[in-house]
């Protein structure tokens, strides 16, 4: 199997409880490498940016309000089918769709404020990646 990258964000829900911590342990224990990680606070721009796929959905406002509403940590997770691992990892968008031992399942308020996000797909993960870092800052 491939190495590969992903990108995760840890939501301002998470950060909010103190949880970057908690949620870095689960990632850790799958075996996935935190290799870029840095506290943002986004901008509106680069919300909806990020999350301009969702534009026409009824929730974009509400979730690009959240995004903004605080502190973020992103990352670059690295590891053996990071993308979908990590999808596993994080568990359903739903928390209460969410498999035990997830972190959405462990630590989601809601199907909106849901502690991470990852990519889904290797093609979004490198675009996402470089919507955030520089190649300097991902460390391997
Ligand atoms: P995921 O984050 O699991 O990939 P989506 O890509 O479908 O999920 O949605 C992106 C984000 O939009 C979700 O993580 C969540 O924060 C928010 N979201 C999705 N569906 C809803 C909804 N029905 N109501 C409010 N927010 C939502
Ligand atoms: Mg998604």
């Amino acid at each position: 199997m491939a190495i590969e990258r992903t990108f995760s964000i840890i939501k301002p829900d998470a950060t909010a409880r103190n949880l970057t911590g908690a949620v870095n342990a689960l990632i850790e224990k799958a075996g996935l490498r935190i290799v870029g990680q840095k506290r943002i606070h986004m901008t509106r721009a680069q919300a909806e940016a990020f999350y301009a796929v969702h534009k026409a959905r009824p929730f974009f406002g509400e979730l690009v309000e959240f995004m903004t509403s605080g502190p973020v940590v992103v990352q670059v997770l690295e590891g053996e089918n990071a993308v979908l691992k990590y999808r596993e990892v994080m568990g359903a968008t739903d928390p209460s769709k969410a498999a035990e031992g997830t972190i959405r399942k462990a630590h989601a308020k809601s199907i909106g404020e849901n502690s991470v996000h990852g990519s889904d797909a290797a093609e979004t993960a490198a675009i996402e990646i470089a919507q955030f870092f520089s190649g300097n800052e991902i460390i391997g």
